[in-house]
């Protein structure tokens, strides 16, 4: 048992970034109503008109049952829409911990609940359909979907839901930038059952290269695990896998305890290179202590049945190394129904679907899209910048003072989050400093603009739009608000809240999206983590690894997984992982 030191390595100053899964409660579904499948495939225009429909109610479509569909459908008021879920996942994922299933630290059914006993909290007003969505069709408002159980449903297995709102929230799937033999020899860690099939075959390397007959050579070989990927998942991974081995499996397979070897394979010149310097540099001396071979600067090439063949990058070198076991993660690639829809609707050669800063598809009115399977492209102030003179130039004059230029700022800030952005980067202290740069800005009562000197005065701040990360954390903030947002849609009552819109009259009907970031934790084995926190922290040590552990537990989804979790970091800590291959 290692029971911790209360205090931080070390605290440090830091840069801002994401990574820890936002509170997400769960909601649910429930299985109400009686379902017979239309046989779309002999027909698929027919919806079968048995699929419950709920009179005077617009009909949601929900694709997905992960973090942005399941915090959606959680704060949304389902007593207003007629709601249709789709995912051929019936239960919610807690994915941060996948890592801490593949070697058995947290047991799979305790990150996991089920999506129906979810949805019974919201009083069966939501159905839940387990099949894919293999189609959206926006032109007829129709989605096609596949059940699981194809095999037998007897032609049955297809049907058709219409919607008049669709929420696609179908996040994304890894990417093998179509690296050779990847997919064929290579696991992957996204869903629960990747991490399961690691944990057998992790176990099945130990107990082959335990058999007799084999050589050394043939031992080493088969206990050589490859990571490729030196980002978060990655890099937990390894570290999960470094403690399993050395606290566990080395006390139960004596013989091969000096014939592991774990690679970490990082094509930048950095691993965690989206955390702070600080925190890449701590990792990288610790994996070096625990003999994790971090291979830095390199490329796969190709996976071949025996050997990962990667090259140098900056000396072209190649390498051919045998392996036992190999494990893919090195970012997300795009589900092909959200790229054959994304041809459909003009939006082709993307990574995710196109939404604007209220996270409607560009192009389609009824349809949303949220987490990682989407990214708002932020308006530039650039484009809108007549606009913009022309609104803030109340008295039409041609030009414009600070203090016109001021009235106006608190909603352009809202509407180009870039600007607030690009002030604080400048250390800009109010908006004279932004007009009239820092030297002048004291003449604010002289000094009126013309559009050309406005424009050089903003010509920098779209340099400052980023795209946000593909993390739980933002999913499930969207999905929040975008339930804010439906449940008071059709509420004719309350006023527009969003900023004015500055290329037509009138507001806009709600505020942006505008994401909230809680900071981000690197877990790297040993009781170590590192976290970089918001108000520009970083820790790193034991004592962020137990502030993971309790930030952890508290954003489990319910009390029945919250439990779970807790009784299995104990039950780890007091007799250790379990090595059977079950
Ligand atoms: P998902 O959660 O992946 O959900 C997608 C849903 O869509 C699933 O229910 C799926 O079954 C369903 N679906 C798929 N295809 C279809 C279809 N055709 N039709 C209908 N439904 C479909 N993020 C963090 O913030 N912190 C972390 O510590 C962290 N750790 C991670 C560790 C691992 C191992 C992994 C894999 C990810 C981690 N992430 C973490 C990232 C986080 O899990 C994702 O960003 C998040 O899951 C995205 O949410 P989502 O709802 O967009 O997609």
């Amino acid at each position: 048992m290692r029971f911790l030191p209360l205090l931080d390595k070390f605290i440090v100053g830091f840069r801002d970034r994401h990574r820890i899964p936002r509170l997400v409660l769960l909601l649910g579904i429930s299985g109400g109503g009686l379902v017979s499948y239309s046989e779309v495939k002999s027909d698929p225009s027919v919806t079968d008109s048995s699929i419950p429909r709920t009179q005077g109610k617009k009909r949601l479509v929900v694709l997905g049952t992960g973090w942005a569909a399941t915090s959606f459908l959680k704060d949304l008021d389902s007593s207003l829409y007629d709601v249709q879920v789709v995912s051929p996942r019936n239960y919610f994922a807690f994915t941060p911990l996948l890592p801490s299933v593949t070697c058995g630290t947290v047991e799979a059914r305790s990150i996991v609940e089920p999506i129906r006993k979810l949805i019974k909290r919201k009083n069966d007003e939501i159905h839940y359909w387990e099949a894919e969505c293999i189609k959206i069709d926006a032109a007829n408002k129709q989605v096609h979907c596949l059940s699981k159980h194809d095999k037998s449903m007897e032609g049955k297995e297809e049907f058709l839901l219409d919607y008049d709102f669709l929420v696609i929230a179908v996040g994304a799937q890894s990417n093998t930038f179509n690296t050779p033999g990847v997919l064929e020899h290579c696991h992957f860690l996204k869903e629960v059952e990747d991490a399961q099939r690691i944990r057998r075959s992790v176990l099945d390397c130990f107990e082959k290269a335990n058999l007799p007959n084999l050589s050394e050579e043939e031992r080493k070989v088969i206990l050589h695990f490859v990571v490729v990927g030196g980002g978060p998942t990655g890099v937990e991974f390894a570290a999960e896998l470094h403690d399993f081995v050395c606290e566990d499996l080395v006390r139960l397979y004596p013989a091969v305890q000096n014939l592991v070897k774990i690679t970490l394979v990082q094509s930048g010149d950095h691993i965690l290179n989206m955390f702070d310097e600080r925190i890449s540099t701590f990792a990288e001396q610790k994996f070096q202590r625990d003999g994790i071979d971090v291979k830095m600067g390199y490329r796969v090439v190709e996976v071949t049945d025996k050997s990962i063949n990667m090259k140098r990058k900056d000396t072209n070198e190649s390498s051919s190394n045998p392996y036992g076991m190999i494990v893919w993660s090195t970012g997300i690639g795009t589900r092909p129904v959200i790229n054959d829809f994304m041809d459909q609707i003009g939006q082709h050669d993307r990574r995710a679907l196109a939404t604007n800063e209220w996270l409607n598809v560009r192009g389609c009115d009824n349809v949303f899209a949220i987490g990682d399977c989407a990214t708002i492209e932020q308006r530039k102030i650039m484009e809108d910048i007549f606009n913009i003179f022309k609104v803030a130039d109340k008295d039409n004059s041609g030009t414009l003072t600070v203090q016109e230029f001021q009235d106006v700022i608190g909603e352009l800030c809202e509407r180009y989050p870039q600007l607030e952005l690009y002030m604080k980067k400048k250390h800009m202290r109010n908006v004279a400093d932004l007009l009239l740069g820092n030297k002048e800005s004291n003449q604010t009562e002289s000094k009126a603009l013309n559009i050309e000197e406005f424009k050089l005065a903003l010509a920098e701040v779209d340099s400052q739009m980023k795209s946000l990360p593909a993390t739980a954390q933002v999913a499930a903030q969207q999905g929040a608000y975008l339930a804010k947002c439906f449940n008071h849609m059709h509420d004719s009552e309350t006023k527009p809240e969003g900023p004015r819109r500055i290329t037509e009259p009138g507001r806009h009907r709600f505020h942006p999206f505008r994401y909230k970031h809680f900071g981000q934790f690197a877990p790297l084995g040993g009781e170590q983590a590192a976290a970089e926190l918001p108000g520009d922290w970083v820790s790193i040590g034991q004592s962020s690894q137990w502030l993971w552990y309790s930030v952890y537990a508290s954003k489990q989804v319910s009390w029945r997984t919250r439990v779970l979790v807790l009784f299995d970091w104990t039950k780890r800590f007091v007799f250790g992982r379990d090595s059977s291959q079950i």
